[in-house]
């Protein structure tokens, strides 16, 4: 069927694939935490919810959700959203390609499917930012489809159960999770990801012990209350971080700050930042009056920025961009959390 690589035999796992789908959908019907997004399903606002949760927390996830559905409530109202307000409403969960992933999927959704999302898995994958995981989980929980949806929780779950000794950095065992899923399935298929994802977020916990005497599976599972359950899922070490170094310069005139827009590739493509130089440049390098604002750290999937940062007054920004007032820059454009340190401090210096 596919290798687990478990030292369990083939009629037990047999056994858990049979018994574990009800058991789960038994617990999540007593004990799933109230979410906007679960209260009223609809297939834009499943969409929204996990593209948001993709790389952010639920509960820092609910506030930013609750204001975007507010702002632009249908495929229409984001299809025709501006982009500083898209970023605007993105400020602070970062990773802003997912935004604008959304406003071209939205724009495509108008163009070509008449407004309404395809209840369809592969076609769902034809849309911008969505990928086998967005559509699972659309496809599963807004239209019912059978399909599985399988992230970090649902792994560390299933590898605990079964005792799977598979490294889940390989692409193998995305396969073979997703396989395992998907033949789990039971006729409720939105109700059961959510269930398995919501025991791995909640009981069957990453970082130390799960909490296995809560857990609804726990005589199903081969790994509970052993030390077995903290060693799996294997996670083989990833290389470490390439580490980037950059002077930041804000440049400040006549009470304003000048911003750049940052490439259309790359880290925080087309967002506004300030000026960046490569390397650490020390306050006797420049020939303007400086404040140092001292040193900041942000740290992106693979790459690390250590950065210096200078208030400097001086109105040759030397580069193209705008100048906003600290009011524009609070309330209209969007800085990434990599600048948050500077931009908190211009205030104190203009202000
Ligand atoms: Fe996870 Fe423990 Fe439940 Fe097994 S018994 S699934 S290890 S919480």
């Amino acid at each position: 069927m596919f290798d687990l690589q478990t030292a369990l035999t083939k009629s037990e796992i047999e056994m858990k694939m049979q018994e574990v789908p009800s058991l789960l959908l038994a617990w999540y019907h007593q004990n799933r935490r109230i979410l906007p997004w679960r209260e009223e399903v609809s297939p834009y606002r499943v969409w929204i919810s996990e593209i948001m949760l993709q790389q952010t927390r639920v509960r820092a996830v609910i506030p930013y959700y609750e204001r975007f559905l507010k702002t632009l409530p249908t495929v229409s109202d984001l299809a025709q959203a501006d982009d500083d307000l898209l970023k605007k409403l993105w400020e602070g969960l970062g990773y802003y390609s997912r935004v604008r992933h959304l406003k071209a999927a939205a724009i495509k959704v108008m163009e070509e499917f008449g407004g309404e999302l395809p209840a369809d898995y592969k076609l769902l994958q034809t849309l911008p930012g969505i990928g086998e995981y967005t559509a699972g989980a659309i496809g599963s929980i807004a239209f019912g489809l059978k399909v599985p949806v399988v992230d970090g929780n649902v792994f560390r779950v299933l590898a605990r159960v079964f005792a799977s000794h598979i490294d889940i950095t390989k692409p193998q065992a995305k396969t073979v999770f997703t396989k395992l899923a998907a033949l789990m399935l039971p006729d409720t298929p939105g109700d059961y990801n959510q269930a398995l994802m919501e025991l791995g977020a909640t009981v069957c916990v990453p970082n130390g012990a799960p909490l296995c005497e809560a857990c609804p599976i726990k005589n199903l599972c081969a790994s509970y209350n052993t030390e077995l359950a903290e060693l799996l899922p294997i996670k083989s070490e990833k290389p470490p971080r390439t580490v980037q170094e950059y002077t930041v310069l804000i440049y400040c005139h006549d009470g304003k700050v000048f911003l750049q827009k940052r490439p259309e590739k790359g880290l925080l493509a087309g967002m506004w930042g300030f000026v960046m130089q490569e390397g650490i440049a020390e306050p006797q390098h420049f020939e303007f009056p400086v404040v140092p604002l001292g040193k900041s750290k942000h740290i992106f999937t693979h790459i690390e920025w250590h950065m210096v940062g200078y208030m400097v007054f001086s109105k040759e920004a030397s580069a193209d961009g705008i100048w906003v007032t600290p009011d524009e820059l609070s309330g209209k454009y969007a800085i990434p959390a990599a600048y948050r340190k500077y931009r908190d401090a211009i205030g104190e210096n203009i202000g």
